[in-house]
Protein backbone atom coordinates (compact mmCIF):
# COMPACT_ATOMS: atom_id res chain seq x y z
CA UNK A 1 0.00 0.00 0.00
CA UNK A 2 1.36 3.07 -0.95
CA UNK A 3 0.12 6.66 0.55
CA UNK A 4 0.45 9.11 -1.78
CA UNK A 5 0.45 13.51 -0.74
CA UNK A 6 -3.03 14.05 -2.15
CA UNK A 7 -5.67 14.09 0.38
CA UNK A 8 -9.42 13.86 -0.55
CA UNK A 9 -12.71 14.21 1.61
CA UNK A 10 -14.19 10.36 1.46
CA UNK A 11 -17.91 10.87 1.70
CA UNK A 12 -18.54 7.09 3.69
CA UNK A 13 -15.98 7.82 6.94
CA UNK A 14 -16.96 11.15 6.19
CA UNK A 15 -12.90 11.79 6.51
CA UNK A 16 -10.11 14.15 4.73
CA UNK A 17 -8.20 10.60 3.55
CA UNK A 18 -4.72 10.96 1.89
CA UNK A 19 -5.31 8.56 -0.87
CA UNK A 20 -3.78 5.68 -0.89
CA UNK A 21 -3.04 2.93 -3.97
CA UNK A 22 -3.28 -0.65 -3.56
CA UNK A 23 -0.59 -2.07 -5.01
CA UNK A 24 2.14 -0.54 -7.67
CA UNK A 25 2.55 2.57 -8.52
CA UNK A 26 -0.81 2.94 -10.80
CA UNK A 27 -3.58 4.46 -9.07
CA UNK A 28 -6.86 2.49 -9.74
CA UNK A 29 -10.03 4.91 -10.33
CA UNK A 30 -12.99 4.80 -11.58
CA UNK A 31 -15.62 7.68 -12.56
CA UNK A 32 -19.47 6.94 -13.41
CA UNK A 33 -19.88 8.07 -16.92
CA UNK A 34 -22.97 9.56 -18.97
CA UNK A 35 -26.09 8.36 -19.88
CA UNK A 36 -26.15 8.84 -23.67
CA UNK A 37 -29.76 10.11 -24.20
CA UNK A 38 -28.85 13.83 -24.37
CA UNK A 39 -25.34 15.85 -24.52
CA UNK A 40 -23.63 16.18 -21.36
CA UNK A 41 -24.60 20.03 -19.82
CA UNK A 42 -22.09 21.53 -18.01
CA UNK A 43 -23.12 20.48 -14.55
CA UNK A 44 -22.55 17.02 -15.74
CA UNK A 45 -19.11 18.16 -17.07
CA UNK A 46 -17.70 19.98 -13.97
CA UNK A 47 -18.43 16.14 -12.34
CA UNK A 48 -16.34 14.43 -15.10
CA UNK A 49 -13.81 16.97 -14.88
CA UNK A 50 -13.18 16.37 -11.27
CA UNK A 51 -11.63 12.71 -12.37
CA UNK A 52 -8.98 14.88 -14.80
CA UNK A 53 -7.90 17.29 -12.14
CA UNK A 54 -7.22 14.09 -9.53
CA UNK A 55 -5.03 12.55 -12.26
CA UNK A 56 -2.80 15.24 -13.21
CA UNK A 57 -2.45 15.48 -9.57
CA UNK A 58 -1.20 12.42 -9.13
CA UNK A 59 0.88 13.15 -12.12
CA UNK A 60 2.57 15.74 -10.86
CA UNK A 61 3.29 13.61 -7.39
CA UNK A 62 5.33 11.19 -10.02
CA UNK A 63 1.85 8.30 -9.90
CA UNK A 64 0.34 6.84 -12.63
CA UNK A 65 -3.45 6.15 -12.89
CA UNK A 66 -5.83 3.69 -14.82
CA UNK A 67 -9.15 5.67 -15.06
CA UNK A 68 -11.87 3.67 -15.75
CA UNK A 69 -15.26 6.10 -17.03
CA UNK A 70 -18.23 3.59 -18.29
CA UNK A 71 -20.68 4.58 -20.59
CA UNK A 72 -24.32 3.87 -19.59
CA UNK A 73 -26.54 3.01 -22.75
CA UNK A 74 -28.73 0.60 -21.50
CA UNK A 75 -30.48 0.22 -18.11
CA UNK A 76 -30.80 3.88 -16.32
CA UNK A 77 -34.34 4.12 -15.96
CA UNK A 78 -36.02 7.25 -15.48
CA UNK A 79 -37.21 8.24 -12.19
CA UNK A 80 -40.53 9.05 -12.81
CA UNK A 81 -41.73 7.35 -15.43
CA UNK A 82 -39.88 3.98 -14.76
CA UNK A 83 -38.95 3.98 -18.81
CA UNK A 84 -34.87 3.18 -19.82
CA UNK A 85 -33.95 6.61 -20.84
CA UNK A 86 -32.61 5.32 -24.02
CA UNK A 87 -35.36 3.50 -25.12
CA UNK A 88 -37.54 6.58 -24.11
CA UNK A 89 -35.53 9.03 -26.56
CA UNK A 90 -35.12 6.38 -29.03
CA UNK A 91 -39.19 6.05 -29.34
CA UNK A 92 -39.57 10.17 -28.80
CA UNK A 93 -37.61 10.29 -31.75
CA UNK A 94 -38.16 7.28 -33.97
CA UNK A 95 -34.26 6.30 -34.17
CA UNK A 96 -32.36 3.57 -33.08
CA UNK A 97 -31.12 3.31 -29.56
CA UNK A 98 -27.82 2.48 -30.05
CA UNK A 99 -27.89 5.43 -32.97
CA UNK A 100 -28.68 8.05 -30.36
CA UNK A 101 -26.07 6.63 -28.07
CA UNK A 102 -23.24 6.26 -29.98
CA UNK A 103 -23.94 9.92 -31.40
CA UNK A 104 -23.50 11.18 -27.84
CA UNK A 105 -20.98 9.37 -27.19
CA UNK A 106 -18.94 10.83 -29.82
CA UNK A 107 -20.37 14.55 -28.71
CA UNK A 108 -19.12 13.52 -24.75
CA UNK A 109 -15.80 12.73 -26.19
CA UNK A 110 -15.55 16.15 -27.94
CA UNK A 111 -17.07 18.50 -25.17
CA UNK A 112 -14.19 16.35 -22.78
CA UNK A 113 -11.72 17.59 -25.10
CA UNK A 114 -12.79 20.81 -25.44
CA UNK A 115 -12.76 21.73 -21.63
CA UNK A 116 -9.12 20.01 -21.41
CA UNK A 117 -9.91 16.93 -20.08
CA UNK A 118 -7.94 13.87 -21.14
CA UNK A 119 -9.12 10.70 -22.20
CA UNK A 120 -9.55 8.24 -19.76
CA UNK A 121 -7.98 4.85 -19.86
CA UNK A 122 -11.31 3.35 -20.93
CA UNK A 123 -14.78 3.97 -21.82
CA UNK A 124 -16.71 0.33 -21.94
CA UNK A 125 -19.82 0.49 -22.54
CA UNK A 126 -23.20 -1.17 -20.84
CA UNK A 127 -24.43 -2.75 -23.81
CA UNK A 128 -20.95 -4.86 -24.51
CA UNK A 129 -20.54 -5.71 -21.10
CA UNK A 130 -23.89 -7.46 -20.16
CA UNK A 131 -21.98 -10.98 -19.89
CA UNK A 132 -19.88 -9.69 -17.04
CA UNK A 133 -22.37 -8.59 -15.31
CA UNK A 134 -24.54 -11.60 -15.50
CA UNK A 135 -21.47 -13.48 -14.16
CA UNK A 136 -21.61 -11.01 -11.65
CA UNK A 137 -25.32 -11.57 -10.77
CA UNK A 138 -24.87 -15.97 -10.67
CA UNK A 139 -22.03 -15.18 -8.25
CA UNK A 140 -24.35 -13.14 -6.40
CA UNK A 141 -27.30 -15.61 -6.70
CA UNK A 142 -24.85 -18.81 -5.48
CA UNK A 143 -23.80 -16.56 -2.41
CA UNK A 144 -27.13 -15.74 -0.94
CA UNK A 145 -27.02 -12.09 -1.70
CA UNK A 146 -29.93 -12.03 -4.82
CA UNK A 147 -32.76 -14.25 -5.74
CA UNK A 148 -34.41 -14.72 -8.67
CA UNK A 149 -38.13 -13.42 -8.33
CA UNK A 150 -41.65 -14.70 -9.59
CA UNK A 151 -41.37 -12.15 -12.07
CA UNK A 152 -38.33 -13.45 -13.68
CA UNK A 153 -36.31 -10.64 -12.32
CA UNK A 154 -33.42 -10.92 -10.44
CA UNK A 155 -33.22 -9.24 -6.94
CA UNK A 156 -29.77 -8.04 -4.67
CA UNK A 157 -31.60 -8.68 -0.59
CA UNK A 158 -30.37 -5.72 0.89
CA UNK A 159 -30.59 -7.43 4.52
CA UNK A 160 -27.62 -9.78 3.42
CA UNK A 161 -25.44 -6.18 3.41
CA UNK A 162 -25.31 -5.36 7.06
CA UNK A 163 -23.46 -2.01 6.68
CA UNK A 164 -25.92 -0.60 3.84
CA UNK A 165 -26.02 2.80 4.05
CA UNK A 166 -22.51 3.84 5.04
CA UNK A 167 -22.22 6.50 2.21
CA UNK A 168 -25.47 8.18 2.07
CA UNK A 169 -26.13 7.82 6.05
CA UNK A 170 -29.65 5.80 4.44
CA UNK A 171 -30.00 3.12 6.55
CA UNK A 172 -32.13 -0.18 5.16
CA UNK A 173 -34.43 0.37 8.88
CA UNK A 174 -34.89 4.29 8.62
CA UNK A 175 -35.94 3.45 4.80
CA UNK A 176 -39.61 3.25 4.18
CA UNK A 177 -41.91 1.37 1.96
CA UNK A 178 -42.51 3.96 -1.24
CA UNK A 179 -39.71 5.92 -0.17
CA UNK A 180 -38.81 7.55 -3.62
CA UNK A 181 -36.04 5.58 -4.82
CA UNK A 182 -35.51 3.61 -8.05
CA UNK A 183 -37.86 0.50 -9.08
CA UNK A 184 -40.11 0.73 -6.48
CA UNK A 185 -42.70 -0.56 -9.06
CA UNK A 186 -40.73 -4.29 -8.65
CA UNK A 187 -43.51 -6.27 -7.94
CA UNK A 188 -41.22 -9.38 -7.14
CA UNK A 189 -38.98 -7.90 -4.41
CA UNK A 190 -39.05 -9.91 -1.10
CA UNK A 191 -38.20 -6.43 0.80
CA UNK A 192 -39.12 -3.08 -0.03
CA UNK A 193 -35.36 -1.92 -0.06
CA UNK A 194 -34.04 -4.66 -2.47
CA UNK A 195 -33.51 -3.48 -6.10
CA UNK A 196 -33.42 -5.54 -9.87
CA UNK A 197 -30.00 -6.70 -10.90
CA UNK A 198 -31.71 -7.91 -13.85
CA UNK A 199 -34.85 -7.32 -15.21
CA UNK A 200 -37.50 -9.76 -16.69
CA UNK A 201 -37.54 -8.07 -20.48
CA UNK A 202 -41.57 -8.46 -20.32
CA UNK A 203 -43.25 -7.13 -23.47
CA UNK A 204 -39.60 -4.79 -24.36
CA UNK A 205 -38.43 -6.12 -27.15
CA UNK A 206 -35.07 -3.98 -27.55
CA UNK A 207 -31.85 -3.68 -25.85
CA UNK A 208 -32.89 -7.36 -24.62
CA UNK A 209 -30.37 -9.66 -23.95
CA UNK A 210 -31.20 -13.80 -23.01
CA UNK A 211 -29.85 -14.38 -19.32
CA UNK A 212 -30.29 -17.85 -17.11
CA UNK A 213 -33.43 -16.47 -15.83
CA UNK A 214 -34.58 -15.78 -19.42
CA UNK A 215 -34.47 -12.47 -21.66
CA UNK A 216 -33.74 -9.43 -20.09
CA UNK A 217 -31.55 -6.08 -19.42
CA UNK A 218 -28.99 -5.25 -16.54
CA UNK A 219 -30.02 -2.50 -13.63
CA UNK A 220 -27.83 0.52 -13.77
CA UNK A 221 -26.27 -0.05 -10.69
CA UNK A 222 -25.01 -3.94 -11.56
CA UNK A 223 -23.04 -2.08 -14.61
CA UNK A 224 -20.91 0.09 -12.33
CA UNK A 225 -20.03 -3.23 -9.80
CA UNK A 226 -19.28 -5.21 -12.74
CA UNK A 227 -17.10 -2.88 -14.93
CA UNK A 228 -14.86 -1.60 -11.58
CA UNK A 229 -14.38 -5.23 -10.46
CA UNK A 230 -13.47 -6.37 -13.98
CA UNK A 231 -11.52 -3.01 -15.43
CA UNK A 232 -9.61 -2.02 -12.39
CA UNK A 233 -9.01 -5.93 -11.49
CA UNK A 234 -10.96 -6.56 -8.43
CA UNK A 235 -10.05 -3.34 -6.36
CA UNK A 236 -10.76 0.91 -7.11
CA UNK A 237 -8.32 3.26 -5.24
CA UNK A 238 -10.85 6.33 -5.89
CA UNK A 239 -14.89 5.99 -6.62
CA UNK A 240 -15.47 9.58 -8.42
CA UNK A 241 -19.34 10.75 -9.27
CA UNK A 242 -21.61 13.55 -8.29
CA UNK A 243 -23.02 14.13 -5.06
CA UNK A 244 -26.33 12.86 -6.40
CA UNK A 245 -25.44 9.39 -6.86
CA UNK A 246 -24.44 8.17 -3.13
CA UNK A 247 -27.82 6.85 -2.99
CA UNK A 248 -28.87 4.65 -4.35
CA UNK A 249 -26.51 4.14 -7.08
CA UNK A 250 -22.90 4.51 -5.13
CA UNK A 251 -24.81 2.55 -2.28
CA UNK A 252 -25.87 -0.16 -3.75
CA UNK A 253 -22.62 -0.45 -6.42
CA UNK A 254 -20.70 -0.71 -2.69
CA UNK A 255 -23.24 -3.85 -1.90
CA UNK A 256 -22.68 -5.50 -4.93
CA UNK A 257 -19.23 -5.50 -5.03
CA UNK A 258 -18.53 -6.14 -1.22
CA UNK A 259 -20.61 -8.96 -1.25
CA UNK A 260 -19.32 -10.78 -4.40
CA UNK A 261 -15.37 -9.63 -3.80
CA UNK A 262 -15.68 -10.38 0.39
CA UNK A 263 -13.41 -6.77 1.27
CA UNK A 264 -14.20 -3.38 0.95
CA UNK A 265 -13.52 -3.00 -2.98
CA UNK A 266 -13.60 0.61 -2.76
CA UNK A 267 -10.91 2.54 -0.64
CA UNK A 268 -12.14 6.17 -1.28
CA UNK A 269 -15.60 7.72 -2.60
CA UNK A 270 -15.37 11.38 -3.70
CA UNK A 271 -18.32 13.17 -4.80
CA UNK A 272 -18.38 16.41 -6.53
CA UNK A 273 -20.92 18.93 -5.52
CA UNK A 274 -23.45 20.10 -7.69
CA UNK A 275 -23.20 23.22 -10.46
CA UNK A 276 -26.27 25.15 -10.44
CA UNK A 277 -26.87 27.76 -13.19
CA UNK A 278 -28.21 31.44 -12.68
CA UNK A 279 -29.12 30.62 -9.49
CA UNK A 280 -31.21 27.16 -10.55
CA UNK A 281 -30.83 23.58 -10.72
CA UNK A 282 -30.55 22.85 -14.25
CA UNK A 283 -33.27 21.23 -16.44
CA UNK A 284 -34.91 20.74 -19.54
CA UNK A 285 -38.19 21.97 -18.12
CA UNK A 286 -36.76 25.06 -16.49
CA UNK A 287 -35.69 25.39 -20.30
CA UNK A 288 -31.67 26.66 -18.35
CA UNK A 289 -29.80 23.67 -19.45
CA UNK A 290 -26.20 24.93 -20.76
CA UNK A 291 -24.14 23.10 -23.20
CA UNK A 292 -20.18 23.56 -23.95
CA UNK A 293 -21.35 24.18 -27.74
CA UNK A 294 -23.79 27.40 -26.25
CA UNK A 295 -20.49 28.63 -24.45
CA UNK A 296 -18.46 28.35 -28.12
CA UNK A 297 -21.78 29.99 -29.16
CA UNK A 298 -21.68 32.96 -27.63
CA UNK A 299 -17.97 33.35 -28.38
CA UNK A 300 -16.65 32.22 -25.09
CA UNK A 301 -13.43 30.05 -24.96
CA UNK A 302 -15.09 26.40 -23.76
CA UNK A 303 -11.80 26.17 -21.05
CA UNK A 304 -13.32 29.42 -19.44
CA UNK A 305 -15.76 26.82 -17.92
CA UNK A 306 -13.00 24.52 -17.40
CA UNK A 307 -11.61 27.81 -15.47
CA UNK A 308 -14.85 28.57 -13.37
CA UNK A 309 -14.69 25.04 -12.07
CA UNK A 310 -11.45 25.36 -10.73
CA UNK A 311 -12.26 28.90 -9.35
CA UNK A 312 -14.47 26.59 -6.98
CA UNK A 313 -13.40 24.03 -4.83
CA UNK A 314 -15.64 20.58 -6.28
CA UNK A 315 -16.63 20.19 -3.06
CA UNK A 316 -18.79 23.75 -2.53
CA UNK A 317 -21.96 23.79 -5.10
CA UNK A 318 -21.25 26.45 -7.49
CA UNK A 319 -23.88 28.72 -8.73
CA UNK A 320 -22.49 29.48 -12.60
CA UNK A 321 -23.52 32.66 -14.42
CA UNK A 322 -22.77 34.04 -18.07
CA UNK A 323 -21.03 36.81 -16.22
CA UNK A 324 -18.70 34.74 -14.64
CA UNK A 325 -17.85 32.89 -17.68
CA UNK A 326 -17.58 36.18 -19.49
CA UNK A 327 -15.36 37.06 -16.89
CA UNK A 328 -12.95 33.85 -16.72
CA UNK A 329 -12.86 34.48 -20.91
CA UNK A 330 -11.45 37.54 -20.12
CA UNK A 331 -9.04 36.56 -17.34
CA UNK A 332 -7.85 33.33 -19.90
CA UNK A 333 -7.05 35.81 -22.70
CA UNK A 334 -5.03 38.06 -20.29
CA UNK A 335 -3.10 35.38 -18.68
CA UNK A 336 -2.12 33.74 -22.00
CA UNK A 337 -1.24 37.43 -23.51
CA UNK A 338 0.82 38.14 -19.78
CA UNK A 339 2.74 34.60 -20.25
CA UNK A 340 3.46 35.61 -23.86
CA UNK A 341 5.12 38.83 -22.51
CA UNK A 342 6.85 37.64 -19.28
CA UNK A 343 8.38 35.42 -22.10
CA UNK A 344 10.62 32.37 -21.05
CA UNK A 345 10.17 30.55 -17.44
CA UNK A 346 13.37 31.25 -15.40
CA UNK A 347 13.29 28.71 -12.31
CA UNK A 348 14.63 30.05 -8.70
CA UNK A 349 14.17 29.31 -5.47
CA UNK A 350 11.61 31.84 -5.15
CA UNK A 351 9.08 30.26 -7.39
CA UNK A 352 10.20 27.01 -6.45
CA UNK A 353 9.15 27.75 -2.94
CA UNK A 354 5.71 29.53 -4.27
CA UNK A 355 4.90 26.36 -6.39
CA UNK A 356 5.50 24.22 -3.63
CA UNK A 357 3.05 26.23 -1.79
CA UNK A 358 0.62 26.32 -4.17
CA UNK A 359 0.79 22.14 -5.03
CA UNK A 360 0.48 21.96 -0.93
CA UNK A 361 -3.12 23.65 -1.44
CA UNK A 362 -3.93 21.04 -4.20
CA UNK A 363 -2.63 18.44 -2.27
CA UNK A 364 -5.44 19.52 0.42
CA UNK A 365 -8.84 18.32 -1.17
CA UNK A 366 -8.05 20.01 -4.02
CA UNK A 367 -8.13 23.90 -2.95
CA UNK A 368 -8.29 24.72 -6.58
CA UNK A 369 -10.28 28.24 -5.40
CA UNK A 370 -7.44 29.31 -3.24
CA UNK A 371 -4.77 28.53 -6.07
CA UNK A 372 -6.46 30.21 -8.67
CA UNK A 373 -6.52 33.58 -6.07
CA UNK A 374 -3.23 33.14 -5.38
CA UNK A 375 -2.37 33.15 -8.81
CA UNK A 376 -4.08 36.51 -9.53
CA UNK A 377 -1.93 38.02 -6.97
CA UNK A 378 1.40 36.33 -8.71
CA UNK A 379 -0.10 37.68 -12.01
CA UNK A 380 -0.32 41.61 -10.53
CA UNK A 381 2.74 41.30 -8.32
CA UNK A 382 5.87 43.66 -10.10
CA UNK A 383 7.88 42.62 -7.71
CA UNK A 384 8.36 39.09 -8.86
CA UNK A 385 10.82 38.80 -11.82
CA UNK A 386 8.33 37.99 -15.35
CA UNK A 387 10.57 35.10 -16.11
CA UNK A 388 9.69 33.87 -12.07
CA UNK A 389 6.02 34.88 -12.60
CA UNK A 390 6.29 32.59 -16.55
CA UNK A 391 7.71 29.88 -14.47
CA UNK A 392 4.82 29.76 -11.83
CA UNK A 393 1.97 29.74 -14.45
CA UNK A 394 3.39 27.34 -16.24
CA UNK A 395 4.03 25.03 -13.95
CA UNK A 396 0.53 25.16 -12.53
CA UNK A 397 -1.17 24.61 -16.19
CA UNK A 398 0.02 21.12 -16.04
CA UNK A 399 -2.57 20.61 -13.08
CA UNK A 400 -5.07 23.43 -14.57
CA UNK A 401 -4.79 22.54 -18.04
CA UNK A 402 -5.96 26.29 -19.01
CA UNK A 403 -3.68 25.80 -22.47
CA UNK A 404 -1.65 29.17 -20.95
CA UNK A 405 0.66 29.30 -23.81
CA UNK A 406 -1.92 29.19 -26.72
CA UNK A 407 -0.67 31.96 -28.54
CA UNK A 408 -3.97 33.01 -29.89
CA UNK A 409 -7.23 32.71 -28.12
CA UNK A 410 -9.23 29.80 -30.36
CA UNK A 411 -10.91 31.20 -33.36
CA UNK A 412 -13.87 32.79 -32.03
CA UNK A 413 -17.19 32.50 -33.48
CA UNK A 414 -18.15 35.68 -35.56
CA UNK A 415 -21.48 36.79 -33.68
CA UNK A 416 -22.79 36.46 -37.63
CA UNK A 417 -21.80 32.85 -37.28
CA UNK A 418 -23.35 32.65 -33.86
CA UNK A 419 -26.66 33.98 -35.29
CA UNK A 420 -26.60 31.66 -38.58
CA UNK A 421 -26.13 28.64 -36.31
CA UNK A 422 -28.79 29.43 -33.63
CA UNK A 423 -31.10 30.39 -36.72
CA UNK A 424 -30.00 26.96 -38.45
CA UNK A 425 -30.71 24.76 -35.11
CA UNK A 426 -34.08 27.01 -34.89
CA UNK A 427 -35.18 26.02 -38.57
CA UNK A 428 -34.70 22.56 -37.61
CA UNK A 429 -36.79 22.68 -34.98
CA UNK A 430 -39.25 23.79 -36.79
CA UNK A 431 -38.71 21.08 -39.33
CA UNK A 432 -38.39 23.78 -42.03
CA UNK A 433 -35.45 21.90 -43.94
CA UNK A 434 -35.18 24.27 -47.27
CA UNK A 435 -34.09 27.18 -44.91
CA UNK A 436 -31.97 24.85 -42.86
CA UNK A 437 -29.86 23.85 -45.98
CA UNK A 438 -29.51 27.59 -46.90
CA UNK A 439 -28.53 28.27 -43.74
CA UNK A 440 -26.14 25.44 -44.42
CA UNK A 441 -24.34 26.77 -47.19
CA UNK A 442 -24.40 30.20 -46.12
CA UNK A 443 -22.02 29.08 -42.87
CA UNK A 444 -19.90 26.75 -45.02
CA UNK A 445 -19.77 30.24 -47.23
CA UNK A 446 -18.40 31.87 -43.86
CA UNK A 447 -16.21 28.90 -43.14
CA UNK A 448 -18.65 27.08 -40.86
CA UNK A 449 -19.14 22.82 -41.69
CA UNK A 450 -22.41 21.92 -39.83
CA UNK A 451 -22.90 18.02 -39.35
CA UNK A 452 -26.48 16.90 -38.41
CA UNK A 453 -27.06 13.60 -36.37
CA UNK A 454 -29.11 12.05 -34.39
CA UNK A 455 -27.54 14.34 -30.96
CA UNK A 456 -28.75 17.60 -33.10
CA UNK A 457 -26.50 19.75 -35.12
CA UNK A 458 -23.12 20.42 -34.47
CA UNK A 459 -20.09 22.54 -36.42
CA UNK A 460 -16.56 22.74 -36.84
CA UNK A 461 -14.61 25.90 -38.26
CA UNK A 462 -12.94 24.97 -41.07
CA UNK A 463 -9.60 26.59 -42.38
P1 LIG B 1 -25.91 11.32 -15.91
O1 LIG B 1 -25.44 11.47 -17.33
O2 LIG B 1 -27.21 11.97 -15.66
O3 LIG B 1 -25.89 9.86 -15.48
O4 LIG B 1 -24.88 12.10 -14.98
C1 LIG B 1 -23.51 12.03 -15.13
C2 LIG B 1 -22.79 12.64 -13.95
O5 LIG B 1 -23.10 14.03 -13.79
C3 LIG B 1 -23.12 11.98 -12.60
O6 LIG B 1 -21.91 11.78 -11.89
C4 LIG B 1 -23.99 13.02 -11.91
O7 LIG B 1 -23.86 12.92 -10.51
C5 LIG B 1 -23.41 14.32 -12.42
N1 LIG B 1 -24.34 15.47 -12.39
C6 LIG B 1 -25.64 15.52 -12.75
N2 LIG B 1 -26.15 16.78 -12.61
C7 LIG B 1 -25.13 17.55 -12.15
C8 LIG B 1 -25.00 18.95 -11.80
N3 LIG B 1 -25.99 19.82 -11.93
N4 LIG B 1 -23.78 19.37 -11.35
C9 LIG B 1 -22.73 18.52 -11.24
N5 LIG B 1 -22.80 17.21 -11.55
C10 LIG B 1 -23.97 16.72 -12.00
ZN1 LIG C 1 -21.95 4.37 -11.67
Amino acid sequence: MITTPLSLFDTRTRTLMPVTINNEKCARIYSCGPTVYRDAHVGNLRTFLLSDLIVRTLAYAGFTSTLIQNITDVGHMSEDLHEDKLLAESAKRKLDPYAIARDYEDRFHKDLALIGVAPASGYPRASESIQMMQDLIVELIEKNFAYVGEDSSVYFAAQTFPTYGEISGNRLDALQPGHRYEYTDDGAKRFHADWALWKSAGNRTEMVWDSPWGPGFPGWHIECSAMSLHFLEGHVDLHLGGIDLRFPHHENERAQSNAAAGYEVVTQWVHGEHLLFEGRKMSKSAGNVVLVSDIAARGLDPLALRLSFLENRYRSQIDLTWDALTAADSTLSRWRKKLKDWGASTPTQESEATIAALIALLMNDLATADVAIELRQIERDESIPRGVRAHIFRTIDQIFALDLDRAEALVALTPEQSALLSEREAARADKDYARSDELRDQLLALKIAVKDGPGGQSYEVIS
